[in-house]
């Protein structure tokens, strides 16, 4: 219960916990629940979660700290964020029973809350598994990802988190004029935006960034006509 609380209050971004006072409150805001934090790319989401994990550990609580690998390899894994933040985290790959890997760990040594990078990534039955860990554990799940890929498509994870999760936040970013980022392109070598091409891309030389669905919209509409975007 304390520890459902505590994840709440500790998330910068995230709602605070309503007051036995308010007239809304109907206890829900006591029980763990799964978040999703999610934004477009170099929104700060690691930096969110390297955050809020760290006021845990800082109280002398354990927590998991889990990365969805982009492939099948898995162990030791890197969460880092742009500002120069790192720390450990077990990477997994779409095979692995988080309900499973969980339960265990936590047996093993109770854990208070749960965190997961790139989340976009987890498969549609690993986002069901965090959800038992709520569930049947009683632990906070806290998951950070990307909304939607350069096409304006959803990733699998995504997509699972955004239809179960109890909380949903946006991690907010801007475009170069100004409004809020919603969308990410995909920039090829020669920097124009690529329209076509996987999801997922190891290893690539190309890069991305975080625009306005306006601008997005102008990026791909200048590819199509030949004009380089703005
Ligand atoms: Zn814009």
């Amino acid at each position: 219960m304390a520890t459902a609380l505590a994840c709440l209050s500790l998330a910068a971004d995230l709602p605070t916990s309503a007051a036995p006072t308010d007239p809304h409150f109907d206890g829900s805001d006591a029980l763990a629940k799964l978040h999703f934090i999610y934004a477009t790319m170099n929104a700060g989401k690691s930096t969110l979660l390297l955050q809020a994990a760290y006021n845990y550990q800082e109280r002398g609580m354990r927590v998991a700290t889990l990365i969805s690998a982009l492939d099948n390899r898995v162990g030791r894994g890197w969460i880092g964020s742009r500002i120069g933040l790192k720390a450990e985290a077990d990477a997994f790959g779409p095979e692995d029973d988080l309900f499973a890997a969980i339960k265990a760990d936590h047996e093993k040594s109770p854990l208070s809350c749960v965190f997961v990078d790139e989340a976009q990534f987890l498969t549609s039955e690993q986002v069901w598994q965090l959800s038992r860990v709520v569930d049947l554990l009683d632990l906070p799940v806290m998951a950070y990802g990307l909304r939607t890929d350069f096409r304006g498509e959803l990733f699998p994870g995504s997509r699972g988190l955004l239809a179960i999760a109890d909380e949903l936040t946006e991690a907010r970013s801007i475009c170069h004029c100004g409004r809020k980022a919603t969308m990410v392109v995909r920039l090829g070598a020669d920097g124009k935006a690529l329209k076509d091409g996987a999801q997922v891309m190891i290893g690539g030389n190309e890069t991305y960034m975080s625009l306005c669905r306006r601008h997005w919209q102008a990026a791909f509409a200048a590819e199509e006509c030949g004009v380089a975007a703005e």
